[in-house]
Parts: structure tokens; C-alpha cells; sequence
């Protein structure tokens, strides 16, 4: 026995990194699992249902497609998102409207356009992914902290909102996770072995996080296990949210 058994869910940006492996925990765990992306997952025992989260007519019909093969919707993941560098002054309007409309209204989207299907289950849940960005200033991440920050008020909010309808609403917040995603920012960087241990140093335990622990935390959320969880935020950072650790010399 799983512990999503019978249960069905939908994973924006699920053919990737923490969506990936939140979708595979969720179908190892027992649940049908469709996967809203841009492109398909690597595996066919994911419900593909392409869509772009930035356009509504587009999850519209993608979130329909999952809701009739499955006849209904348990849990929604608000994972897609996209990546911004650059200080207050660097990003140009276009660029926070484009940032802004997939990290936050993506989320609003994929949510507004399930929620009758979610007021109809007796274990609905949505988890939403924010990011240490949310919580802490990181250096050059001026827009994309802003959409994580507008992430975590949401979750909020929408928890409050729909306390009433059964449907729990929860946030991680992740730190760096070893994603395709920070592959490609490594690639990029001038020295990306210089940078891979910059960025592991900044989390107190000394490594990047691994999408499966975030996973594991998503699914956690999800879970009939946390029906008294709602309107939280949980950090899988290594500590990098809440510690000031004294090196040793
Ligand atoms: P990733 O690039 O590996 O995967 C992202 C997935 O989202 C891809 O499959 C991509 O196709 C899909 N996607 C992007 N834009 C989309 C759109 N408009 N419509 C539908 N799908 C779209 O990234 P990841 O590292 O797994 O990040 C996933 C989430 O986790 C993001 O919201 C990101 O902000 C958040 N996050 C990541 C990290 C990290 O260090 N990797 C840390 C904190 C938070």
C-alpha cells in the first residue's frame, strides 16, 4: 500500500529536475501522475499534458486533458519556473513581466484552472515551489527573488482562502538543488568547479540539496499524512535559511 494510493495529481514542470523527481516519488508512493511541461518527461508512465503556464488557454486544455484521463484531481505541484540573475537595475521590463508571468501567474493559472476539481476531492492539497530566494537576499537574484517572495505571500493567501473548501496549500523552499537547471547556470559560469563549491559552501551542510529531498518534502505536503499542515513554508536548504554555524579554524 502506497501512501497516494487511488490518488491523482498534476506536476507543472514535471519533466525536469524537482518536478521529475516529485512525479516518480508520487508514482512510486501509488498515485496517477500527469505532468504539465513544455516538453515530455523521460518516462511513459507520466501522463504528459503539454502546456506553457504562461499561457491560459494553453493549461486550460493541458489541465483539462488530465482531469478527464483521470477523472478528477487530488494534488496539484506548482513547480515551473524559470531563472532571472541580475540586480535591481539589470533586468529590463519585458524581462520581469516575462519572469513574473511563468514563476507566479503560472502558478496562479495551473491553480484557478483545477480548483473545481480539487473543491471536489476529500484529500485535495497544492504545494507551491518557492526557494531560499524567498527567505534570504542572494546576491544578483533581484527579480527572481521577487517571484519567489510574491510565491510564498501566495501560498499564504490561498491557504487562508481556501481553508474553507478542504484544500490544504503549502510552500517549499528550496536551496541549491543539483538540477539540470544549476547545470546550466555551472556551464556558464567562468570556473564552474570554482562555482559548484562557492555554492555548496553556502549551505551550512556543506553540499547542494538533491532533488529527491525536495521531493520527498513535496510529497510530504501532499500527503493525507499532513491533513493539519497549511499555510507553511518548509526549507530544504541545508540549513541555509535559519543556521549561523561558527566555522572551525
Ligand atoms: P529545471 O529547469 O530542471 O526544470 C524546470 C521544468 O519546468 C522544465 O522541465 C521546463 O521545461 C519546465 N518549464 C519551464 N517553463 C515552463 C513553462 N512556461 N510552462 C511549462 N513548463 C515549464 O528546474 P528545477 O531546478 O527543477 O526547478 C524547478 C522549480 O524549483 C522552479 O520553480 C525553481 O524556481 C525552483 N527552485 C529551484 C532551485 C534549484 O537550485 N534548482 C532552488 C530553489 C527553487
Amino acid at each position: 500500500m502506497g501512501a497516494f494510493d487511488g490518488m491523482r495529481a498534476l506536476v507543472t514542470g514535471g519533466a525536469s529536475g524537482i518536478g521529475l523527481a516529485t512525479a516518480r516519488r508520487l508514482t512510486a508512493l501509488g498515485a496517477h501522475v500527469a505532468v504539465l511541461d513544455l516538453r515530455p518527461p523521460p518516462e511513459d508512465q507520466l501522463l504528459h499534458v503539454q502546456g506553457d503556464v504562461s499561457d491560459t488557454p494553453s493549461v486550460t486544455a493541458a489541465t483539462r486533458a488530465a482531469v478527464e484521463a483521470f477523472g478528477g484531481l487530488d494534488i496539484l505541484v506548482n513547480n515551473a519556473g524559470v531563472g532571472a540573475q541580475g540586480r535591481v537595475e539589470d533586468n529590463s521590463d519585458e524581462e520581469w513581466h516575462r519572469v513574473l508571468n511563468v514563476n507566479v501567474v503560472g502558478h496562479v493559472r495551473a491553480t484557478r484552472s483545477v480548483l473545481p476539481s480539487l473543491r471536489a476531492s476529500s484529500c485535495a492539497a497544492i504545494v507551491n515551489v518557492a526557494s531560499i530566494a524567498a527567505t534570504a537576499g542572494l546576491p544578483d537574484r533581484a527579480l527572481y527573488s521577487a517571484a519567489k517572495g510574491a510565491v510564498l505571500s501566495l501560498t499564504l493567501a490561498m491557504a487562508a482562502d481556501l481553508m474553507a473548501d478542504g484544500i490544504r496549500v503549502n510552500a517549499v523552499n528550496p536551496g541549491t538543488v543539483n538540477t539540470p537547471w544549476v547545470e546550466r547556470l555551472l556551464e556558464n559560469a567562468d570556473d564552474p568547479e570554482q562555482e559548484r563549491a562557492a555554492l555548496a559552501a553556502r549551505q551550512p551542510h556543506g553540499r547542494l540539496v538533491d532533488p529527491e529531498e525536495v521531493a520527498e518534502a513535496i510529497c510530504y505536503l501532499a500527503s493525507p499524512a499532513a491533513g493539519s499542515v497549511t499555510g507553511t513554508a518548509l526549507a530544504v536548504d541545508g540549513g541555509m535559511a535559519g543556521l549561523r554555524l561558527r566555522r572551525k579554524d
